[in-house]
């Protein structure tokens, strides 16, 4: 049996939960040959029966796994990337068989991409809040409004709801918070 990073372990538990890592350990191990839906579920049962007979992965009625739940699995890979089919039509009962495998390689890409982005956004708002003070009323709670400070100025700094003052947000909080995300997705070890 092939090892399964445990990043992407984890990952395919966000996805699909137990049933997924189960499904990807298969793709792992079938990269010989494309491995249809029908033969991943007989061998996840086949090694999981002696292994971990406590598992349940069908709530209602005790039933070990079925073919419908491991499709719908196969699918939540595909809509992530993770994995990629071609169906053959099967001449003797006109069905459609679909072959999969995995495509586990793209993972890392992805994770970058979107550790990536959400860089790129924490930073934007961090440089968004660093550059602009806001000017809230504490009066009144109909004015969720923030004002900066030009616009407070050209109010007079009185709130446009209720004529309250407008006072300056401490905002150093959420740009320590900012700050602090930032580092930590820097520092994820890939
Ligand atoms: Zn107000």
């Amino acid at each position: 049996m092939k090892e399964m990073n445990p990043l992407l372990r984890s990952f395919l538990f966000i996805i699909g939960g137990e049933i997924a890592i189960e499904v990807g350990i298969e793709l792992l191990n079938s990269e010989e040959e494309d491995i249809t839906d029908e033969g991943i579920t007989e061998n996840i049962k086949d090694r999981l029966k002696n292994l971990k007979p406590d598992i349940i992965f069908e709530d209602n009625d005790g039933e070990f796994l079925k073919l419908n739940t491991v499709r719908k699995t196969l699918y939540k890979l595909y809509s992530s990337k993770l994995a990629q089919f071609r169906r053959i039509r099967d001449k003797s009962t006109g069905w459609f068989i679909y072959y999969w495998w995995h495509e586990f390689d793209l993972f890392e890409e992805i994770l970058m991409e979107k550790r990536k982005l959400m860089e790129t956004k924490l930073r934007e708002r961090l440089k968004f809040e660093e550059s602009n003070y806001f000017f809230v009323c504490k009066e009144c709670s109909s004015s969720s409004n923030k004002f900066n400070f030009d616009q407070a100025f050209e109010l007079n700094f009185r709130c446009p709801d209720c004529g309250g003052p407008l006072e300056a947000q401490d905002n150093q909080e959420l740009i320590q918070f900012l700050k602090e995300k930032i580092v930590l997705i820097e520092n994820l070890d890939l």
